[in-house]
């Protein structure tokens, strides 16, 4: 984990606060499950593969795919930590190629991971931030990871780019639903942040080191983004000191959809 949020944290902004982070044990989720813990939260990971979930986090094994499953580690998470009252829909996988080069199959697979994935989550969390809501207004929130995909017009990313959109309109239209309810509904957009995904795509290339180099030198700040810079920006917005804060998507990208930099 990269960026400010390394121990000791500043602030126990979430003591005993109980939290469902998916996608937690890797990369952006595990430091979101991290930061939250260190500040005091009560943190359950959700991961098909938990394997890698951090020390101290309730690991659940289960497919965002599959609704049963996400129904029965919602509600197990809210039986052992004592509620819900932060969740974090962050479970997704990258797609690349253009609108002709993946099949309906493949379109499928990935709406159904990182769309239905999300709304799935929230389906089986609503009813208990509901309850939450009552007793802790302006602490109750959905925060999802959707991407600067969603909004920046990448090449070779149609699909992925679609998914990503998905949930910002998502996230737009569930803090209408909500409000009301006390249930705030946020998202953010990472640039590229340094993870084992970005590891993994890094991998690939004929020469990693090269690679991370030229991806290094493409953003404006001149490196990624750390898993724990997003983190911050996700525990900003589970945190009463964002109350005021609902259907807004907050960019943590190095200026790289907002910046118009001239060439060196
Ligand atoms: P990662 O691969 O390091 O972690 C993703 C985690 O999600 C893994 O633990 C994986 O097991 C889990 N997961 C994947 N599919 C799942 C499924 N079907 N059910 C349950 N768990 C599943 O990736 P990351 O970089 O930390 O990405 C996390 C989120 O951030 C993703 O939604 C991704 O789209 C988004 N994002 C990442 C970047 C980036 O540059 N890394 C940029 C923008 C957005």
């Amino acid at each position: 984990m990269t960026g400010p949020n390394q121990p000791p944290y500043p602030v126990r902004d979430f003591d005993g606060v109980p939290a469902l982070v998916t996608g937690g044990a890797s990369g952006i989720g595990a430091a979101v499950a991290t930061l939250l813990m260190g500040r005091g939260a009560r943190v359950a990971v959700l991961d098909r593969d938990p394997e890698g979930a951090p020390e101290g986090a309730l690991a659940l094994k289960a497919d965002v795919t599959d609704d049963a499953a996400v129904r029965s580690a919602v509600d197990h998470a809210a039986a052992e930590l004592g509620g819900l009252h932060v969740v974090v829909g962050n479970a997704g996988i990258g797609a690349a190629g253009t609108v002709e080069d993946n099949d309906d199959a493949e379109w499928q697979r990935v709406l159904d991971i990182n769309v239905l994935g999300v709304v799935r989550t929230d389906r089986a969390a609503l009813p208990h931030l509901r309850r939450a809501a009552a007793e802790r207004p302006g602490q109750v929130s959905i925060t999802h990871t959707s991407s600067i995909a969603a909004t920046a017009g990448l090449p070779q990313r149609a699909l992925y780019s679609a998914s990503k959109g998905a949930l910002l309109s998502l996230t737009l239209a569930m803090a209408a639903d909500h409000v009301r309810e006390g249930i705030r509904v946020n998202c953010v957009n990472p640039g590229t942040a340094d993870t084992p995904w970005i590891g993994r795509l890094l991998e690939q290339a004929a020469d990693p080191a090269a690679e991370r180099a030229a991806l290094e030198a493409r953003q404006p700040t001149g490196r990624l983004v750390g898993a724990g810079e997003v983190a911050d920006a996700v525990a900003y917005l589970a945190s009463p000191r964002s109350a005021a804060v609902t259907g807004t998507s907050l960019a943590v990208d190095g200026g790289m959809q907002g910046l118009r930099l001239r060439p060196a």
